[in-house]
């Protein structure tokens, strides 16, 4: 059903990370594609996880009835500090928000366009970083379920952002940052009750992606608008494919597109298929 889907394109930690992209039965090594021409085309449906069909999503991926009424379209999945399964007080469905919320999740900071704090559920962490374009990364705290570490990441948005600013992650890679350093005095402004979920362990871990040239002036592409997007791939960071003439696509915004892939050989060397 959601094999003819775009997804967010499998990520792997290597010197480089290496992209896959898995469309139409086929698992793509978009590393591979950098300096080639590559094609999206849009079929012009878009398909909900309830597998509804439509022209377009009601709002963030979801058709109208999963928006209002989906424990994947919640509050507390924007909000952690909403969560209250640990107290057993259902939001939309309380067996679907025990299991998702009632796991460890670790709270991190990450230099993607500068410093920010963020949360994770198990050993997402090292994806987590890849698929949001950080160059650097350190685990802050392990905690027992999803709402301490909403808890956390509330008390150190007063001193870091929550958000990565995409625009600034795409021009260029960022400064270095003394992460552990910064672990321990952001760490003194955990909550006394949390302070016992901080991690003694500092390792940092540093992201390298696959981009030949950054964009200068970034024109965001989206298939509603383009529905054949196709042009140079000149490199990937995070979700974000980037192509020739300053675009930049990016994958994670348009899961559920029903989409053809192609990619071509540029110019003397000839038409690969
Ligand atoms: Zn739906």
């Amino acid at each position: 059903m959601f094999r003819n889907t775009l997804k967010k394109m499998d990520t792997e930690l290597q010197d480089v990370v290496q992209y896959t992209l898995d469309i139409n039965g086929a698992k793509h090594n978009m590393n591979n594609y950098i300096g080639k021409q590559i094609k999206i085309d849009w079929s012009g449906e878009v398909i909900c996880s309830c597998e509804k069909k439509m022209n377009k999503f009601y709002r963030s991926g979801f058709c109208y009835k999963c928006y209002w009424e989906s424990p994947l379209a919640s509050q507390s999945i924007f909000k952690p500090e909403l969560c209250t399964a640990h107290l057993g007080i259902e939001e939309r469905d309380l067996e679907w928000e025990k299991n998702f919320q009632l796991a460890p999740h670790y709270v991190y900071l990450a230099n993607s366009s500068g410093i920010k704090v963020g949360i994770t559920r198990g050993t997402q962490g090292v994806i987590r970083w890849m698929d949001q374009g950080a160059s650097q990364a350190i685990l802050l705290a392990e905690v027992p379920n999803r709402r301490f570490s909403g808890d956390i990441e509330i008390s150190l948005k007063r001193f870091v952002a929550d958000v990565t600013n995409w625009r600034k992650m795409l021009s260029g890679a960022p400064e270095p940052v003394d992460l552990v350093q910064l672990k321990e005095e952001l760490s003194l402004h955990v909550p006394e009750k949390l302070q016992q979920y901080i991690l003694p362990n500092n390792t940092v871990t540093e992201i390298q992606y696959p981009v030949t040239q950054y964009p200068k002036k970034i024109k965001s592409v989206k298939l509603e608008r383009t529905p054949i997007i196709e042009g140079k791939l000149l490199g990937i960071k995070g979700q974000y494919l980037l192509l020739d003439d300053d675009r930049v696509f990016n994958v994670r915004s348009h899961e559920g597109f029903i989409s053809a892939f192609s990619h071509q050989e540029i110019a003397q060397q000839g038409v690969l298929f």
